[in-house]
C-alpha cells in the first residue's frame, strides 16, 4: 500500500477550506481510516475532509461501533475522539493499542497538557486539538501509516469462509472456493457494501470491467455460481441473499452507523 498522490483533481469549497476557496482532492491513497466521533456534524466533516485528501474513511459514532467496525474490516489507523458517550476515550485508546498494530491519532477538545500527555502515554501516535485542519490531519495520518509500515492483509470472515482481498481468494481452512475473477469481483463488491443491498446495475458495472461480461443475465449467473461454490461449507443458509427486483446483498449484519 503506497501513498500515491497522483491524479489530483480540484473541488470547490468545504472540507476545512473557507467557502468558495479551491481545495485539492487527491486520488485515493488506499489508506483506510476509521473516524470515531459522537458529534454527527464533526464526524461527517472530518470524514469528508479526509476523503477529499485521498483517504478511505468509515465512520463510527461511538466506542461500540468502533469495535464492531474493527472486527469487520482491516484499517490502517483510527482517528479517535476522546469524549465518547459509551466508552471513555482514553480507555478505548488503550484497548486499541493493546489489541492491534493500528495507527492511532487522538482528536479532542481537551487541550490541557495533562490530556495530551495521557493520550501519548497510552500509545497514541499523535494528538490534535479541535478544530482540526483536515489537510494537516491527513498529512499526519499518512506520516503515521508510513512509519508503521504495510498493514495486515485485508480479510473478511463470511460464514465459514474467509475472503482475502489481497490474495483474491475465498477459503475455508485448506479448501479454496475456486472463484473465477468475475465471481470474486462480484463477491468483493457485495462485501464492500457490508450487508447492504447492491443493485444489479452496480454489479453489472463491476462485471463490465472484465472483457465479454456485459450480459445483464450474467450477474444472476455469477451469483448463482458463487452460491454454489460457497454452499458446500455453509449448510445454514445462503451467504448471498436476493433483494427481489433490485439486487443482492451479503447475508451479514449491516453496520450500525
Ligand atoms: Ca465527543
Amino acid at each position: 500500500m503506497g501513498c500515491k498522490q497522483d491524479g489530483v483533481r480540484t473541488l470547490q469549497g468545504g472540507c476545512g477550506a473557507s467557502g468558495g476557496v479551491e481545495i485539492q482532492a487527491i486520488a485515493s491513497s488506499g489508506i483506510r481510516v476509521l473516524v470515531v466521533e459522537d458529534e454527527d456534524l464533526t464526524r461527517q466533516a472530518i470524514a469528508l475532509g479526509l476523503r477529499h485528501h485521498g483517504l478511505v474513511v468509515v465512520e463510527a459514532a461511538d466506542g461500540a461501533a468502533c469495535l464492531t467496525q474493527l472486527k469487520r474490516a482491516a484499517f490502517d489507523l483510527v482517528v479517535l475522539d476522546l469524549g465518547l458517550p459509551d466508552l471513555d476515550g482514553i480507555r478505548l485508546a488503550a484497548e486499541l493499542r493493546h489489541r492491534s498494530r493500528l495507527g492511532l491519532i487522538v482528536v479532542t477538545r481537551r487541550a490541557a497538557v495533562e490530556a495530551r500527555i495521557e493520550a501519548l502515554d497510552i500509545g497514541a501516535d499523535d494528538y490534535l486539538v479541535k478544530p482540526v485542519d483536515y489537510a494537516e490531519l491527513a498529512a499526519r495520518i499518512r506520516s503515521v501509516v508510513r512509519r508503521r509500515g504495510p498493514p495486515p492483509r485485508r480479510q473478511l470472515p463470511l460464514g465459514p469462509w474467509t475472503i482475502d482481498f489481497d490474495a483474491r481468494t475465498v477459503t475455508c481452512g485448506d479448501l479454496d472456493a475456486g472463484l473465477t475473477r468475475g465471481e470474486f469481483d462480484i463477491l468483493a463488491r457485495l462485501a464492500d457494501a457490508e450487508g447492504r443491498v447492491v443493485s444489479r446495475d452496480d454489479l453489472l458495472e463491476v462485471m463490465s470491467r472484465n472483457p465479454g461480461e456485459t450480459d445483464p443475465r450474467s450477474v444472476d449467473m455469477l451469483v448463482s455460481r458463487i452460491r454454489r461454490k460457497l454452499a458446500g461449507a455453509a449448510p445454514q443458509g445462503e451467504l448471498v441473499a436476493t433483494a427481489p427486483g433490485y439486487g443482492y446483498r451479503l447475508n451479514i449484519a449491516a453496520p450500525e452507523i
